[in-house]
């Protein structure tokens, strides 16, 4: 789809399905009073906030390199799945506190049939949105993409035991209505966990948890085949948004010329940005015969001196 060109609007898909899902689940509350429903409604509105941030962080996250952001904006991305997961954590205690509030003092309720057909409607078109968005994730190796679509797809499941719950309680006798707020409450459990789960990955990223173990393994194979009997170390990676940054220190005979160790590491370079998408490798090189170049206990990173060992970082160097 050539409207769906930039990251940015694919959020702005998210912010429309949650504004037409949220107008819908309170709908269905207010004609039912179910609090079951209630629950659902207002992860709705926990929607349209996170698709608002997301699609703030990712129009802010496209923003070119400038002379003060000279590796990009692209963390702003984390900051958008951080604020997500609070939220997220802020709506499973509300929806929580209202079912038990509920469960003491239980009230009647009503049209159940048209608000399970209404909330199956909602939950269609988030089905439809999260789909569109985690496809949209994958393309641009987007994050926030990623972040919005899962969240998305939470409230789904959400509705799906709400309406099955809703359900139960139409076929089952009137004091079973102590159902509703239950189903609320693993409702809120299950909203809490997601939170969790998208705080995490907020938190790796912006502490630069280092690139995956296959990821490294493809660097270390473009270093082994272009330059096969250099050592490394300090193999150091991290990821920004899409954008992936490596340095590494690559030892060379100290008679090589500038060109030479130059034409060297355009070839390592090349090789990996080529089969690394965004990625940006640079190379420190070191005369293989001074005691100074073997500092890779200072560095850390991963190492292939000889042992091919990971060597953690010391602090004999200072
Ligand atoms: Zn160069
Ligand atoms: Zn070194």
């Amino acid at each position: 789809m050539t409207v769906l060109n930039t990251p940015a609007r694919y959020a702005l898909v998210s912010v429309a399905a949650s504004l037409v899902t949220m107008a819908l689940k309170f709908w269905a509350y207010w004609m039912t009073g179910s609090v079951g429903i209630f629950s659902d409604a207002a992860e709705s509105v926990i929607n349209l906030a996170a698709g608002l941030v997301t699609f703030t962080a990712l129009v802010l996250a496209a923003r070119p390199a400038d002379k003060r952001h000279t590796y990009g904006h692209d963390k702003a991305e984390y900051f958008a799945s951080g604020v997500e997961g609070t939220l997220i954590l802020i709506a499973s205690v509300a929806i929580f506190y209202t079912a038990l509030q509920r469960l003491f003092a239980p009230e009647p309720l009503m049209s159940l049939g048209l608000g399970a057909a209404v909330l199956t409607v909602a939950a269609m078109i988030n089905l439809g949105a999260a789909r569109l968005l985690l496809h949209g994730g994958r393309k641009f190796d987007s994050i926030a993409l990623e972040a919005d679509a899962k969240h998305l797809m939470t409230d789904v499941w959400t509705s799906l035991a709400v309406i099955l719950g809703v359900a139960v309680i139409m076929a089952a006798p009137e004091e079973w209505v102590f159902l509703d707020p239950l189903i609320a409450m693993a409702v809120a459990v299950n909203i809490l966990r997601s939170g969790l789960d998208l705080l995490r990955r907020s938190w790796s990223g912006l502490m630069d948890h280092t690139l995956p173990s296959t990821e490294i393994q493809i660097i270390k194979d473009a270093l082994h085949e272009q330059a096969p009997d250099a050592p490394f170390h300090g193999l150091r990676s991290r990821k920004s948004g899409s954008k992936r940054f490596i340095d590494v220190h690559l030892l060379i005979p100290g008679k090589c010329t500038v060109k030479e160790a130059h034409d060297l590491c355009d070839r390592i370079e090349k090789h990996v940005e080529s089969r690394l998408d965004n990625a940006s490798l640079t190379i420190h090189v070191e005369p293989v015969e001074e005691d100074s170049s073997w500092d890779g206990h200072c560095i850390g990173g991963v190492a292939n001196d000889g042992s091919d060992q990971e060597t953690e970082p010391g602090n004999k160097c200072s």
